[in-house]
Order: structure tokens, then C-alpha cells, then sequence
């Protein structure tokens, strides 16, 4: 189709999926945020493709997370996803380049901000806006982000978890760290590497995390038959692995999940902490689905936390909402461009 105006594409760059949002059609993309790429840098495949490739690539082939930290770790390879994603939005006729918005997860200094706006601009956008998560994750959990009550979020993502109080359309206070999903799952490699010298890969680890993995111990346990590398025969090898054995191995990320969204609230001022007791913490992030943590944090918190509906796609819908209305959050966000 012809398009005769520029499309607002809203895109939620995280470490462990890219989604992209297109004003009046909603989520239009969801993918593994990963590249592929040869020796000298071409790009053989983006997204799923390129994900079916992670830890089976032959030497001359790496599948690049070019956000691995929470940050652009690899700015020429973040260019190149998103100019492919860009693309592929606009489709064919590509008449006038596209408005963006980003969220870019942690995004904490200037650099790290400039380096988000640039590669989107390089990126093919005629204009690009960045929107810090914890406001899009709010928003898209259907927070009333603008009203004067303060409200808690903690956005547990692939690499890295964000915590913040937000009021009156600001972020009051917040604490991040770069542990995520990704922790858990290596937690997992770690014990059954220790445990049975068994090797298995990143993505059967978490694998075994989504089908078992509980932050809690729970009465009537699961268990997941693996297979992988014994590492002193060095055949492939199949056991058992409970769910108590995972929690055991994922709790001291946990803990260090549980200790920035702790630190917030510890430095939250009285009124707005005495909100955030009363109306509890939304989780949003994929890591937000892993079994039990919501009763985890909890007890350890002392204030009611609870699932965001659809946690993988707040931010991207709080993106396209913050896009749809630009101009109102242009005045009360603090969106840079
Ligand atoms: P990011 O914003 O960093 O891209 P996401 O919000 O997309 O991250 O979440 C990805 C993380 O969520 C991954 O670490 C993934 O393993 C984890 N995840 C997804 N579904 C589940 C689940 N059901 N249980 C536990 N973890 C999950
Ligand atoms: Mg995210």
C-alpha cells in the first residue's frame, strides 16, 4: 500500500526480543533480538532466523545480542537490526522515512541515550524520540502514570532488571542492575555443569527454567529429563532434574533481583511509599512469568507485587501510546530526541 505520510513505528529494543509497534495497527513484530553475522560483518540473518543458529554456528558465523548488558554493546550490529526491522515495516513502497520512538532498557547515561537515538536515525527514521522503560512499561501495564499517587514497576528482562516509583508522569527514583532472565539460565548451566558434569547450552537452560524453574519451592515439584554433554566421557548423556534443584540454583540472582527492587523502595519518599503499599508493584518483563516469583517478592517486600497483564508486551504497548500521543507526552515525559 501506498503510504502518503510518515508511519509512527514504536519499538521496544530489549536485550532478549526487539518488538515494533505501528500507530493504528498495533503490534506488528515480535523477535529474539539477534544477529548474525560473518567474519567481516555481513549480515546473514536477523531475529528467529538468526536465533536458530545460537550455539550451533560453525567458526566463521557468530549470532550477535548486540544489546547484551542492557546497553548497545555493539553499536554497528544494533544499526543493522533495527535498520532490517525499520525496513521490513515499512514494507515496499517506502514514500516518507518513519517517526520513532524507542525504549532502550537500563539507557542510563547520555551516551548510552545518544548512541540509541543515532543508531535509529542511521537506521532510516526521520525522526527519533527515546522513552525510558520504566515509563513505557507502566504505561503499557495500564498505570495512571500522570496521576499525583505514586506507583512501583519492576521490569525484569533478558539482561537486566529495572525497578523505579514513578508519579505525576516522572520517574522519582529508580535502581537497575544487569542481571535478568539470562542470569537464571546460566545459574542453571553453572549446577548442572557442577552437579553432573553435565554441559548444556544457554537456551535448553532456559528451556528448563520456563517448564520448571520456580522461585519458590513448591509442594508438588516438576521435573524435566535433559540431555547434554557429559563432560568427563564426553557422550551425550539424559537426567532428570527437579524444580527444587532449580530454584535452589537460580536463588542468589534472585536475590540480586529482589535487592534493587528493595533499594527503591527504601528510597522512596514516606507519601509515595505509603501509595505504593496500597497499591502494590506491577511486574512486567518476561522474567515476571517465572513460577512464583511474584509470591517471592511479596514476602520478602512486605507489599503485594503482581503480574502486568501480558508482561513481554508493556513496553511496547506503553511505547505506542506515548507515540499515539505525542503531544501530550512530549510536555510530561521526559523524552529526548
Ligand atoms: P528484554 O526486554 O530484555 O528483551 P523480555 O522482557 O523480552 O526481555 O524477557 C525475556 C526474558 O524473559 C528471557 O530471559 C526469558 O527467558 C524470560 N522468560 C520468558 N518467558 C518466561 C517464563 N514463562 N518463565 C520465566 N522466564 C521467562
Ligand atoms: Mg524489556
Amino acid at each position: 500500500m501506498l503510504s502518503f505520510s510518515s508511519k509512527k513505528i514504536g519499538i521496544d529494543l530489549g536485550t532478549a526480543n526487539i518488538l515494533l509497534w505501528e500507530s493504528g495497527k498495533g503490534i506488528i513484530l515480535n523477535e529474539p533480538s539477534v544477529v548474525a553475522v560473518t567474519d567481516d560483518f555481513d549480515v546473514l540473518a536477523v531475529g528467529k532466523e538468526a536465533q536458530t543458529m545460537v550455539g550451533r554456528t560453525p567458526d566463521n558465523i557468530k549470532a550477535i545480542y548486540p544489546l547484551k548488558d542492557g546497553v548497545i554493546a555493539d553499536y554497528v550490529v544494533t544499526e543493522a537490526m533495527l535498520r532490517y526491522f525499520i525496513n521490513r515495516a515499512q514494507g515496499s513502497f517506502r514514500v516518507f522515512k518513519p517517526i520513532v520512538m524507542v525504549c532502550v532498557p537500563g539507557g542510563g547515561t547520555n551516551t548510552e541515550r545518544k548512541a540509541a537515538l543515532d543508531a535509529t536515525i542511521e537506521a532510516g527514521a526521520k525522526e527519533a524520540f527515546l522513552i525510558e522503560e520504566p515509563l513505557a512499561a507502566a504505561i503499557g501495564a495500564g498505570i495512571p502514570i500522570s496521576s499525583p499517587t505514586g506507583s512501583m514497576i519492576i521490569d525484569i528482562g533478558g539482561g537486566t532488571t529495572e525497578a523505579a516509583v514513578l508519579s505525576l508522569g516522572g520517574v522519582v527514583n529508580k535502581n537497575s542492575i544487569r542481571t535478568g532472565g539470562n542470569k537464571l539460565d546460566q545459574a542453571i548451566v553453572t549446577y548442572i555443569r557442577k552437579q553432573y558434569n553435565l554441559m548444556i547450552g544457554d537456551r535448553t537452560a532456559e528451556q528448563i527454567k520456563i517448564e520448571i524453574g520456580s522461585a519458590l519451592s513448591m509442594p508438588d515439584e516438576l521435573s524435566i529429563e535433559i540431555r547434554g554433554r557429559d563432560l568427563i566421557a564426553g557422550l551425550p548423556k539424559t537426567i532428570t532434574i527437579t524444580s527444587s534443584e532449580i530454584t535452589y540454583a537460580i536463588a542468589p540472582a534472585l536475590k540480586e533481583i529482589l535487592n534493587v527492587a528493595k533499594s527503591v523502595l527504601e528510597k522512596t519518599p514516606p507519601e509515595l511509599s505509603s501509595d505504593v503499599i496500597d497499591r502494590g508493584i506491577i511486574m512486567t518483563g518476561g522474567g515476571a512469568l517465572l513460577r512464583n516469583l511474584d509470591q517471592l517478592l511479596t514476602n520478602e517486600l512486605g507489599v503485594g507485587c503482581q503480574i502486568a497483564d501480558d508482561p513481554l508486551l508493556c513496553v511496547v504497548k506503553g511505547v505506542g501510546v506515548a507515540l499515539d500521543n505525542l503531544d501530550i507526552f512530549k510536555k510530561t515525559l521526559n523524552l529526548l530526541r
